[in-house]
C-alpha cells in the first residue's frame, strides 16, 4: 500500500461479506465489500441480511485495504450493501485507499448523487468513484441488467475510467465456489442462476 493508502487511524468496518475476485459486479475481475447495515427499507428488497445495523463482523479499514492491496489480477474495487452510505467515513476510505493502489472504484447506493452530496463524507466518497450506481430499488420497475437493479437507477459516470456500455456489459450474475466449498452467488440478478 502507498503512503497516501493509509486509512484513518482505528477505523473500523461494520462488513457483511467479501469477495475476492467477482466479474459480476463491474467491469473486469473486482474485490467486493459488502457493507454490513442498510434502513432504507427498499419493499422487495434482495438482501435483507445485509439490513441489520449490527449484523456481519467488524473489520479494520486498514485490515480490508491490506487485503485488497495483496489480490492480484483485480482492477478495482466494488461497495454494496447494506448502504455503503451509512458508513461514510469507511466507504470514503476505502475508495481512497483504492484509487491510491491504481484500481478503480464503484458503488452501489440506495442514495441519489444529490442526497450523497448532502451526507457527511459524501463529497469525499463522489470524488474517489469512478462509477455510482444510485437510487433506491423499486420492485415495481425491476430491470436486474447492466448493474442496475431497477428502471429508476442511475449509472452515474463520475470519471472517464469506463464507458456506460463498459459498465452494462457486466454479467448479471455469477456464481462462485468459495475455497471453503460454498456456493456463492452473487450479481444484479443472481435468482437467474437457481433456475
Ligand atoms: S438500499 Fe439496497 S440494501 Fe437497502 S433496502 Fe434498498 S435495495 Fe435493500
Amino acid at each position: 500500500m502507498t503512503a497516501g493508502a493509509a486509512p484513518a487511524a482505528g477505523l473500523c468496518a461494520r462488513v457483511h461479506a467479501t469477495e475476492p475476485r467477482s466479474r459480476a459486479n463491474g467491469p473486469g475481475a473486482r474485490f467486493v465489500i459488502w457493507l454490513q447495515g442498510c434502513t432504507l427499507g427498499c419493499p422487495g428488497c434482495f438482501n435483507p441480511s445485509t439490513h441489520q445495523l449490527e449484523g456481519g463482523q467488524e473489520r479494520s479499514v486498514e485490515a480490508l485495504l491490506v487485503e485488497l492491496a495483496s489480490t492480484a489480477g483485480i482492477e478495482g474495487l466494488t461497495l454494496s450493501g447494506g448502504e455503503p452510505l451509512q458508513q461514510p467515513e469507511v466507504a470514503a476510505e476505502l475508495l481512497a485507499g483504492a484509487r491510491a493502489l491504481g484500481l478503480s472504484t464503484l458503488v452501489f447506493s440506495g442514495y441519489r448523487q444529490e442526497e450523497i452530496e448532502q451526507l457527511p463524507h459524501g463529497r469525499r466518497v463522489l470524488a474517489a468513484t469512478d462509477v455510482l450506481i444510485d437510487g433506491r430499488y423499486q420492485a415495481s420497475e425491476r430491470l436486474a441488467s447492466g448493474l442496475r437493479g431497477s428502471q429508476n437507477q442511475r449509472i452515474v459516470l463520475l470519471s472517464a475510467r469506463y464507458s456506460l456500455d463498459d459498465v452494462e456489459a457486466t454479467p448479471v450474475a455469477e456464481i462462485r465456489i468459495s475455497p471453503r466449498g460454498e456456493l456463492v452467488l452473487t450479481g444484479v440478478n443472481p435468482l437467474k442462476l437457481k433456475r
